[in-house]
């Protein structure tokens, strides 16, 4: 016997009688409920079943499962009483509604397909069959559902023959097999055929807000804040927004200049900062060379290399000791001899080497002296 869906009689029940037809190691199988079946991108409802909670609900083996933790307390033929995690129903009931909403006025608007949606707490995706989408075109969207939101269409679901309901004229045609099919009208926006439950007319989906877009594969995915999310989402933007404008001193208007200005000021500061680098990487070589430690970066001696023999070794921003030759190809050899001695790494091509250590700065200093200063003496 299968389980009589009124979720689809009723998409508003929020509590039922029900008898107990299956006990399963994972759930419950019942004579009928408002518990709705994860399917067609909708999540399973959750709540509760005389008390003990229903984590989710699924589709298993061709029948209806309310998911427990542990379902052993019930038995066959028991009457229960079940109750809707209403907010968490309802809040997909929304998403739904509004993704047909949004996925049917690019296809009417723009004559763009849907490909693919996701529906996720606070957010929801419609993939679309295009490889581009400007701001303008994905504004119009915006701008024409949620005026469909607000003239408060109705939202009807009915079952038909394949053949019915293709000559209803659905926006995508249908995949499922079987011989009926149900189709979800949104009066004069939107018809197609769907699994899922929604509101019963469009202002109760509450406003969308286009939150921009991403590539994805060859297409494009929109991503849209709806319902309450539409507002926290603007809630908490405006927030970054004012904290924003209060580090820039700045009005709203103005921060883009800003931030501007101090990328400008980085720019200039990070030129000076290595110019300084390099004279002070100037003076440390001639002052203590040709083998020493330094606190600046290595990079400041790389354009000091002249052929002059010298090594230089320091540690950088991860704590990693680096080390850096300035020599021709057979000092760097003498080096590449003893580099698994040291945990050595690193490599260049004359007249500048550098890489890597495992072992301290001190030790590299004595190798380094030994191998440039007894050369050097000989
Ligand atoms: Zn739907």
């Amino acid at each position: 016997m299968s389980t009589e869906p009124v979720y689809y009689t009723d998409p508003y029940l929020v509590t039922l009688d029900a008898q107990v037809v299956r006990v399963l190691d994972c759930g419950l199988v019942l004579d009928r409920t408002i518990f709705y079946p994860e399917g067609g991108g909708q999540p399973g409802d959750r709540g509760w079943i005389d008390g003990v909670l229903v984590t989710g609900t699924v589709h298993r083996d061709g029948a209806i499962v309310h998911l427990m933790d542990s379902p052993s307390g019930f038995s066959v033929g028991q009457r229960v009483s079940l109750r809707l995690d209403w907010d968490h129903r309802f809040r997909f009931m929304r998403a739904h509604t509004a993704e047909h909403m949004i996925a049917g006025t690019f296809h009417s608007a723009l004559g763009i397909p849907t490909v693919a949606i996701h529906l996720a707490d606070d957010y929801l995706t419609v993939e679309l069959d295009t490889h581009e989408l400007d701001d303008e075109s994905a504004w119009k969207v915006e701008s024409l559902v949620n005026r469909a939101i607000l003239e408060d269409h109705r939202v009807s679901a009915g079952v038909f023959t394949h053949d019915q309901a293709e000559a209803l004229g659905l926006r995508r045609s249908i995949k499922v097999d079987g011989d009926c099919v149900r189709v979800v009208e949104i009066e004069g926006v939107d018809r197609i055929g769907c699994g899922g439950v929604h509101v019963s007319h469009t202002s109760q989906a509450g406003l969308v807000s286009y939150a921009g877009c991403e590539p994805i594969r060859s297409h494009v995915r929109t991503i849209w804040y709806y319902g309450d999310g539409a507002f926290s989402a603007a809630r908490r933007e405006r927030a970054a927004v004012k904290e924003a404008s209060r580090l820039l001193s700045a009005q709203t208007g103005e921060i883009a200049d800003a931030i501007r200005r101090l990328i400008d000021t980085k720019n200039v500061l990070s030129a000076r900062l290595r110019e300084a680098e390099a004279r002070l990487a100037r003076c440390q070589l001639e002052s203590q060379g040709p083998v020493f430690t330094t606190d600046l970066p290595l990079e400041a001696f790389q354009k000091l290399a002249s052929g002059a023999r010298f090594f230089v070794t320091g540690t950088d921003a991860e704590g990693r000791v680096r080390w850096l030759l300035g020599g021709d190809a057979a000092l760097f050899a003498a080096f590449k001899a003893r580099f698994a001695e040291f945990g050595m790494r690193g490599g260049g091509k004359a007249p500048l080497w550098q890489g890597s250590a495992g072992c301290g700065c001190t030790e590299l200093e004595a190798l380094a002296r030994s191998l440039i200063l007894e050369d050097d003496n000989g």
